[in-house]
């Protein structure tokens, strides 16, 4: 039986306002949000109530935000956009990108990172300055691997220096990080509830006013013709409320900092010659990347598993079988470290108890191996 979570970048736990709120939405009748009747007119103030709690909490008009099913379909919407339309351009995009921004990519270029996991900026500097014609640079704001933040609103400046504009996908910052569209100068953001503590399965595309309306899905006028298909209400209703509870802890997220660096720091202590991922990059609180060569990630696992501690090695698993850390491979480590990665990764709900019992956990599994 798992007795601690922390697995939160992967998913997080549903916050019981985003429960409740849903429930009540889904007792309140089959909520057509484009029907004229009453049962759509109380859809509608649903999705528009939510639609305002995201807004605070990126800082934009609620105009701006355009609900989809995910940060998956936020990124594809984007990507495949700009390469229909910009078809002479190239798109630049960062090589720690997730694969829901890498994989709909075919005329791309990558922008490397160092052993930090940080941007090169200088490279792409250097790229627009001497390469072919951008339309869009894509670049994450938090790594959902190592935890680690770019410089969003240096990178917006630089892209709008040269005529790009600039998308983030702030998936694993926003509800853990104070962000404000207006300061980070993006053109196009994507968001995830559930990543925040809302349902699986919604999301939103937030944009600028720049001109450029990004489409996908069509064959319907809802989201102002934007992303058709009848709205998920439920799920927008729940990501709000989650939004707003989000928004209003921020502040706890700085213990989240506290108990990461203890945790780091017994980590060394009890195992000195793991390597703590990114440790000297700016590094989003709840987020702690290892590896441990001498073992492949999938029997750590399953030892962690077996104390009761859910945890991931970061990379794409979702077949089932654990692939190396394409992170760690742009990062320049070997495969040996990119097979033996650990993520802890923590929120909402996470307690001393379980960065205790994480610790416990390793130094019991640890002297296994060692012995
Ligand atoms: N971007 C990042 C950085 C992510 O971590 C994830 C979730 N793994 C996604 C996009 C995809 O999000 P969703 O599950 O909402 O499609």
């Amino acid at each position: 039986m798992t007795q601690s979570y922390l697995d939160y970048n992967a998913t997080s736990p549903l916050r019981p306002v985003a429960r409740i709120a849903m429930l009540a939405a889904m007792d309140a009748g089959p909520l057509n949000a484009s029907a004229i009747h009453g049962f759509g007119r109380l859809g509608r103030k649903n999705i528009e109530d939510a639609r305002a709690k995201i807004g605070a909490l990126l800082g934009v008009s609620p105009a701006q935000i355009v609900f989809n099913s995910g940060a998956t379909e936020g990124n594809n919407t984007l990507i495949k956009y700009f390469e229909k339309m910009y078809a002479d351009e190239k798109i630049l995009l960062s090589a720690i990108e997730h694969p829901s921004v890498q994989d709909c990519a075919a005329n791309e270029e990558i922008i490397p990172v160092d052993r930090d996991g940080v941007l090169k900026y200088d490279w792409l500097e250097h790229r627009l300055r001497n390469g072919p014609k951008v339309c869009l640079i894509s670049v994450m704001i938090v790594n959902n691997e190592s935890g680690v933040i770019q410089d969003i609103p240096a990178l917006a400046a630089l892209a709008h220096r040269y005529g790009a504009l600039l998308h983030t996908d702030a998936t694993q910052a926003v509800g853990r990080i104070p962000l404000s569209m207006a300061a980070l100068g993006a053109d196009f953001v994507t968001l995830s509830s559930h990543k925040l503590g809302g349902p699986q399965g919604v999301g939103a595309l937030v944009m600028n006013n720049c001109g450029v309306t990004p489409v996908l899905l069509q064959g319907g006028g809802q989201e102002k013709s934007a992303r058709a298909g009848t709205e998920n209400v439920a799920g927008i209703v729940g990501f709000g409320a989650a939004a707003q509870d989000a928004l209003e802890n921020l502040n706890s997220y700085s213990r989240l900092t506290d108990w990461r660096d203890q945790m780091e720091a017994e980590l060394l202590r009890i195992s000195p010659e793991i390597i703590l991922h990114a440790r000297s990059a700016p590094r989003i609180g709840n987020t702690t990347f290892f590896s441990f060569p001498p073992k492949d990630s999938q029997s750590l696992l399953m030892a962690f598993d077996l104390e009761g501690i859910a945890l991931s090695n970061g990379s794409a698993c979702s077949s089932g079988t654990v692939k190396p850390s394409a992170v760690l491979m742009a990062m320049g480590f070997s495969e040996k470290h990119a097979m033996s990665a650990l993520r802890v990764s923590t929120g909402w709900a996470t307690t001393e108890g379980d960065i205790t019992a994480f610790v416990n956990a390793w130094a019991k599994i640890y002297k296994r191996i060692k012995t």
